[in-house]
């Protein structure tokens, strides 16, 4: 009977509980992160209460995934904090029937987002340990409106543009001509953009009637968006 009792309240602390702990913790995200900062897009908030971010950052980070900062994820690469990550996705302004391409998969937490705000999600990461263990997840998660690709982003999926926003998740010195082609008309980009080990400013870009308007945000650090080719060349 003892043994039973034992038992049932392992069950309960490793799973029920803690699951209320995880969105307990995410309450406290959304409410002292993001609205008492500048979040008000109600989409956006769901979704960053729904996703369950511990389960996108290495198990040893678990406790620590909703705190107000970045996370290293791995291969030298970090999950971006929570605010920033609530941040861009609002500054695109989606609709629902929107077609997303994010460059820089990572964990496949933004992605993850985008995914409840949108109906359909397109990512490209360039390591590919990052996009097999991403692309799992997501579909371990039950994210079927997101397609993960492994290459470099530079190029974009022109198989799949245009797109009605893109948005870039590493640090680039400037903004690849590609992406900008595959935007919709009255589509929006949002990209980190600033000098290598140096503070960038993330830029809105919107395309109207193939005129190009930018307008700078606010100061962040990124992880420097890298290329393919010049990894070969450096070899
Ligand atoms: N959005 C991610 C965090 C991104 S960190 C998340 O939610 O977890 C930036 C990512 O961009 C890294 O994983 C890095 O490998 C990737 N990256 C850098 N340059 C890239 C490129 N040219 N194409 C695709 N991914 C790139």
């Amino acid at each position: 009977m003892g043994r039973i009792f034992i038992v049932i309240l392992y069950f309960v602390c490793t799973t029920g509980f803690s699951q209320v702990d995880y969105i307990e913790k995410r309450e406290q995200m959304v409410k002292t992160q993001l609205k008492a900062r500048d979040i008000k897009d109600k989409a956006t908030l769901n979704a960053m209460q729904d996703v369950p971010r511990h389960l996108f950052v290495p198990k040893n980070l678990k406790s620590q995934a909703y705190r107000d900062g970045p996370l290293p994820i791995g291969d030298g690469q970090t999950i971006s904090q929570p605010y920033i990550v609530a941040f861009m996705t609002q500054a695109l302004r989606l609709n629902p029937s929107d077609k997303v391409l994010e460059i820089g998969t990572g964990s496949g937490y933004q992605a993850a987002v985008l995914a409840k705000v949108v109906d359909s999600v397109y990512t490209i990461e360039i390591v590919k340990n990052l996009a097999l263990i991403a692309k799992d997840r997501l579909q371990k998660l039950g994210y079927t409106n997101v397609k993960v690709k492994w290459g470099d982003g530079y190029h974009g999926w022109p198989a799949e543009a245009p797109f009605d926003a893109i948005i870039v998740t590493a640090g680039a010195e400037s903004i690849p001509q590609p992406l900008i082609d595959q935007l919709k008309n009255g589509g929006r980009m949002i990209i980190p953009v600033g000098r290598n080990n140096s503070v960038r400013q993330l830029v809105l870009l919107k395309k109207e009637e193939n005129k190009i308007i930018t307008k700078d945000l606010i100061p962040v650090r990124f992880v420097p968006f890298t290329r393919e080719t010049k990894k070969h060349r450096d070899h």
